[in-house]
Protein backbone atom coordinates (compact mmCIF):
# COMPACT_ATOMS: atom_id res chain seq x y z
CA UNK A 1 0.00 0.00 0.00
CA UNK A 2 0.93 3.79 -0.46
CA UNK A 3 0.21 3.85 3.83
CA UNK A 4 3.46 6.26 5.01
CA UNK A 5 5.39 4.29 7.51
CA UNK A 6 5.14 5.55 11.17
CA UNK A 7 8.38 4.73 11.64
CA UNK A 8 11.21 4.34 9.18
CA UNK A 9 14.80 3.65 9.99
CA UNK A 10 17.29 4.42 7.03
CA UNK A 11 20.84 3.62 6.78
CA UNK A 12 21.45 3.88 10.62
CA UNK A 13 24.71 3.34 12.22
CA UNK A 14 25.25 3.77 16.31
CA UNK A 15 28.13 3.73 18.14
CA UNK A 16 29.41 3.10 21.77
CA UNK A 17 32.86 4.80 21.32
CA UNK A 18 34.70 2.87 19.31
CA UNK A 19 32.20 -0.28 18.79
CA UNK A 20 30.15 -0.01 15.87
CA UNK A 21 27.06 -1.38 17.38
CA UNK A 22 24.69 -0.44 14.46
CA UNK A 23 25.17 -1.41 11.00
CA UNK A 24 23.24 0.48 8.35
CA UNK A 25 19.77 -0.67 9.61
CA UNK A 26 17.07 -0.11 7.49
CA UNK A 27 13.45 -0.86 8.98
CA UNK A 28 9.98 0.09 8.95
CA UNK A 29 7.13 0.12 11.16
CA UNK A 30 3.54 0.93 9.72
CA UNK A 31 0.73 2.40 11.46
CA UNK A 32 -1.24 -0.36 14.23
CA UNK A 33 1.29 -3.21 13.45
CA UNK A 34 3.14 -4.97 16.09
CA UNK A 35 6.39 -5.63 14.90
CA UNK A 36 9.18 -7.80 16.61
CA UNK A 37 12.79 -7.32 16.97
CA UNK A 38 14.16 -10.47 18.13
CA UNK A 39 18.44 -11.88 17.74
CA UNK A 40 20.96 -13.38 20.31
CA UNK A 41 22.54 -11.32 22.86
CA UNK A 42 24.60 -7.96 21.82
CA UNK A 43 22.50 -8.22 18.41
CA UNK A 44 21.90 -4.65 19.07
CA UNK A 45 17.98 -4.79 19.78
CA UNK A 46 18.57 -2.12 22.84
CA UNK A 47 20.66 0.07 21.30
CA UNK A 48 18.21 0.11 18.29
CA UNK A 49 15.14 1.11 20.74
CA UNK A 50 17.58 3.67 22.10
CA UNK A 51 18.70 5.23 18.90
CA UNK A 52 14.56 5.60 18.02
CA UNK A 53 13.54 6.72 21.48
CA UNK A 54 16.75 9.72 21.47
CA UNK A 55 18.46 8.11 24.17
CA UNK A 56 21.32 7.68 21.67
CA UNK A 57 22.05 9.63 18.28
CA UNK A 58 23.33 7.70 15.24
CA UNK A 59 26.23 8.67 13.70
CA UNK A 60 24.46 8.06 10.58
CA UNK A 61 21.62 7.56 9.07
CA UNK A 62 18.04 8.75 9.52
CA UNK A 63 14.70 8.47 11.91
CA UNK A 64 11.59 9.58 10.55
CA UNK A 65 8.99 9.19 12.22
CA UNK A 66 4.85 10.05 11.29
CA UNK A 67 6.82 11.59 8.59
CA UNK A 68 9.41 14.41 10.45
CA UNK A 69 12.76 13.94 10.93
CA UNK A 70 13.23 13.08 14.34
CA UNK A 71 17.08 11.74 14.21
CA UNK A 72 19.37 13.56 16.94
CA UNK A 73 15.92 14.81 18.44
CA UNK A 74 16.15 14.88 22.68
CA UNK A 75 14.73 12.18 24.58
CA UNK A 76 11.86 14.31 25.75
CA UNK A 77 10.75 16.03 22.68
CA UNK A 78 10.50 12.73 20.97
CA UNK A 79 8.42 11.23 23.48
CA UNK A 80 6.32 14.36 23.40
CA UNK A 81 5.67 13.71 19.81
CA UNK A 82 3.91 9.98 20.61
CA UNK A 83 6.90 7.44 21.25
CA UNK A 84 6.90 5.90 24.78
CA UNK A 85 9.77 3.44 25.53
CA UNK A 86 9.54 1.33 28.53
CA UNK A 87 13.67 0.32 28.86
CA UNK A 88 15.12 -3.34 29.45
CA UNK A 89 14.62 -3.82 33.20
CA UNK A 90 11.84 -2.08 34.50
CA UNK A 91 13.22 1.23 35.68
CA UNK A 92 10.33 2.19 38.16
CA UNK A 93 10.90 4.54 41.13
CA UNK A 94 11.10 2.02 44.23
CA UNK A 95 10.53 4.89 46.61
CA UNK A 96 7.54 6.02 44.93
CA UNK A 97 4.04 4.26 45.23
CA UNK A 98 2.30 2.98 42.47
CA UNK A 99 0.17 6.09 41.95
CA UNK A 100 3.19 8.70 42.50
CA UNK A 101 5.06 6.29 39.84
CA UNK A 102 2.21 6.43 37.12
CA UNK A 103 1.56 10.44 37.75
CA UNK A 104 5.67 11.08 37.24
CA UNK A 105 5.14 9.27 33.98
CA UNK A 106 2.85 11.97 32.90
CA UNK A 107 5.44 14.94 33.33
CA UNK A 108 4.95 16.31 30.44
CA UNK A 109 0.90 16.77 31.05
CA UNK A 110 -0.07 19.73 32.68
CA UNK A 111 -3.71 19.11 32.90
CA UNK A 112 -4.47 17.39 36.51
CA UNK A 113 -7.73 15.94 34.77
CA UNK A 114 -5.99 14.27 32.03
CA UNK A 115 -3.33 12.90 34.09
CA UNK A 116 -6.64 11.36 36.34
CA UNK A 117 -8.50 9.82 33.59
CA UNK A 118 -5.23 8.13 32.45
CA UNK A 119 -4.43 6.84 35.96
CA UNK A 120 -8.18 5.24 35.81
CA UNK A 121 -6.57 3.77 31.90
CA UNK A 122 -4.03 2.54 33.63
CA UNK A 123 -5.97 0.76 36.41
CA UNK A 124 -8.56 -0.76 34.15
CA UNK A 125 -5.86 -2.23 31.83
CA UNK A 126 -3.78 -3.28 35.29
CA UNK A 127 -6.51 -3.65 37.95
CA UNK A 128 -3.84 -5.35 40.07
CA UNK A 129 -2.29 -2.14 40.50
CA UNK A 130 -5.36 -0.06 41.32
CA UNK A 131 -5.20 -3.04 44.31
CA UNK A 132 -2.09 -1.67 45.15
CA UNK A 133 -2.08 1.60 44.32
CA UNK A 134 -0.24 3.14 47.64
CA UNK A 135 2.38 -0.07 47.87
CA UNK A 136 6.02 1.14 47.21
CA UNK A 137 7.08 0.40 43.81
CA UNK A 138 10.27 -1.42 44.82
CA UNK A 139 7.99 -3.96 46.82
CA UNK A 140 6.19 -5.42 44.06
CA UNK A 141 7.08 -8.25 42.57
CA UNK A 142 8.89 -8.40 39.05
CA UNK A 143 5.69 -9.23 37.22
CA UNK A 144 4.26 -6.38 38.68
CA UNK A 145 7.03 -4.17 38.42
CA UNK A 146 6.67 -4.32 34.40
CA UNK A 147 3.08 -4.17 34.81
CA UNK A 148 3.76 -0.65 36.28
CA UNK A 149 6.40 0.32 33.70
CA UNK A 150 4.47 -0.60 30.92
CA UNK A 151 1.49 1.64 32.85
CA UNK A 152 3.76 4.32 32.90
CA UNK A 153 4.98 4.60 29.59
CA UNK A 154 1.28 4.78 28.46
CA UNK A 155 0.67 8.40 30.65
CA UNK A 156 1.93 10.03 27.90
CA UNK A 157 -0.65 7.84 25.15
CA UNK A 158 2.01 7.40 23.16
CA UNK A 159 1.00 5.82 19.30
CA UNK A 160 4.18 3.90 19.30
CA UNK A 161 5.28 1.99 22.10
CA UNK A 162 8.88 0.54 22.61
CA UNK A 163 9.42 -2.52 24.74
CA UNK A 164 12.75 -3.74 26.02
CA UNK A 165 12.42 -7.36 26.63
CA UNK A 166 8.58 -7.28 28.86
CA UNK A 167 8.79 -10.58 29.53
CA UNK A 168 12.20 -11.05 31.34
CA UNK A 169 12.41 -12.51 34.45
CA UNK A 170 8.94 -13.15 34.51
CA UNK A 171 7.56 -16.10 35.77
CA UNK A 172 4.82 -17.97 32.39
CA UNK A 173 1.58 -16.58 34.02
CA UNK A 174 2.93 -13.30 34.37
CA UNK A 175 4.36 -13.52 30.38
CA UNK A 176 1.40 -14.43 29.35
CA UNK A 177 -0.11 -11.73 31.18
CA UNK A 178 1.84 -9.37 29.85
CA UNK A 179 1.95 -10.48 26.06
CA UNK A 180 -1.89 -10.46 26.71
CA UNK A 181 -1.78 -6.81 27.22
CA UNK A 182 0.38 -5.93 24.99
CA UNK A 183 -2.04 -7.34 22.34
CA UNK A 184 -5.30 -5.51 23.82
CA UNK A 185 -3.06 -2.46 23.82
CA UNK A 186 -2.61 -2.70 20.03
CA UNK A 187 -6.04 -3.96 19.20
CA UNK A 188 -8.30 -1.59 21.45
CA UNK A 189 -6.38 1.34 21.24
CA UNK A 190 -4.36 1.22 18.12
CA UNK A 191 -0.91 1.68 19.79
CA UNK A 192 1.52 0.78 17.21
CA UNK A 193 4.40 -1.70 19.37
CA UNK A 194 7.70 -2.31 18.61
CA UNK A 195 9.15 -5.25 20.67
CA UNK A 196 12.19 -6.43 21.67
CA UNK A 197 11.89 -9.99 23.16
CA UNK A 198 14.73 -12.57 24.00
CA UNK A 199 11.27 -14.51 24.36
CA UNK A 200 10.92 -15.46 20.67
CA UNK A 201 8.23 -17.78 19.78
CA UNK A 202 6.12 -15.70 21.94
CA UNK A 203 7.14 -12.75 20.57
CA UNK A 204 6.44 -13.75 16.83
CA UNK A 205 3.03 -15.68 17.15
CA UNK A 206 1.65 -11.93 18.63
CA UNK A 207 3.78 -9.79 15.97
CA UNK A 208 2.58 -8.61 12.08
CA UNK A 209 6.28 -8.86 10.96
CA UNK A 210 9.76 -9.45 12.60
CA UNK A 211 13.34 -8.14 11.50
CA UNK A 212 16.04 -10.73 13.28
CA UNK A 213 19.45 -8.70 13.95
CA UNK A 214 22.50 -10.20 14.29
CA UNK A 215 26.11 -8.48 15.54
CA UNK A 216 24.36 -4.78 14.40
CA UNK A 217 22.79 -6.08 10.88
CA UNK A 218 19.42 -6.94 9.75
CA UNK A 219 20.00 -10.55 8.57
CA UNK A 220 15.87 -11.67 7.80
CA UNK A 221 12.85 -9.72 7.81
CA UNK A 222 9.33 -10.34 7.13
CA UNK A 223 5.71 -11.71 8.16
CA UNK A 224 6.27 -13.14 11.65
CA UNK A 225 4.64 -16.33 10.63
CA UNK A 226 7.17 -17.16 8.13
CA UNK A 227 9.90 -15.32 10.00
CA UNK A 228 8.58 -18.15 12.69
CA UNK A 229 8.70 -21.12 10.46
CA UNK A 230 12.72 -20.18 8.83
CA UNK A 231 15.18 -22.50 9.89
CA UNK A 232 17.90 -21.23 10.87
CA UNK A 233 16.01 -18.64 12.97
CA UNK A 234 14.23 -21.80 14.56
CA UNK A 235 17.63 -23.24 15.52
CA UNK A 236 19.33 -20.29 16.86
CA UNK A 237 16.08 -18.53 18.68
CA UNK A 238 13.00 -20.89 18.69
CA UNK A 239 14.80 -24.10 20.67
CA UNK A 240 14.96 -26.21 17.37
CA UNK A 241 17.51 -28.72 17.48
P1 LIG B 1 20.92 -8.34 24.85
O1 LIG B 1 19.84 -9.23 24.37
O2 LIG B 1 22.12 -9.09 25.36
O3 LIG B 1 20.46 -7.23 25.74
P2 LIG B 1 21.00 -6.52 22.55
O4 LIG B 1 20.65 -7.14 21.26
O5 LIG B 1 19.99 -5.68 23.21
O6 LIG B 1 21.56 -7.62 23.52
P3 LIG B 1 22.71 -4.21 22.70
O7 LIG B 1 22.56 -4.04 24.17
O8 LIG B 1 22.02 -3.26 21.82
O9 LIG B 1 22.34 -5.68 22.28
O10 LIG B 1 24.28 -4.19 22.38
C1 LIG B 1 24.82 -4.10 21.07
C2 LIG B 1 26.34 -3.99 21.14
O11 LIG B 1 26.71 -2.77 21.77
C3 LIG B 1 27.00 -5.09 21.97
O12 LIG B 1 28.21 -5.45 21.35
C4 LIG B 1 27.26 -4.44 23.32
O13 LIG B 1 28.37 -5.00 23.96
C5 LIG B 1 27.50 -3.01 22.93
N1 LIG B 1 27.07 -2.11 24.00
C6 LIG B 1 25.83 -2.01 24.53
N2 LIG B 1 25.77 -1.08 25.49
C7 LIG B 1 27.02 -0.58 25.58
C8 LIG B 1 27.63 0.42 26.40
N3 LIG B 1 26.92 1.10 27.31
N4 LIG B 1 28.95 0.66 26.23
C9 LIG B 1 29.66 -0.03 25.30
N5 LIG B 1 29.15 -0.96 24.50
C10 LIG B 1 27.87 -1.25 24.64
Amino acid sequence: TAETPMLELSDVHTYYGHIHALKGLNMTVNPGEIVALIGGNGAGKTTTLRTISGMMKPKVGSVIYEGQNITGLPAHTIMQRGISHVPEGRRIFAQLSVRENLEVGAYTVTDRRVIEERVQEAFALFPRLKEREGQLGGTMSGGEQQMLAIARALMVNPRLLLLDEPSMGLSPLFVEAIFDIIERLNKERGTTILLVEQNASMALAIADRAYVLQTGEIRLSGPAEQIAQDESVRKAYLGDE
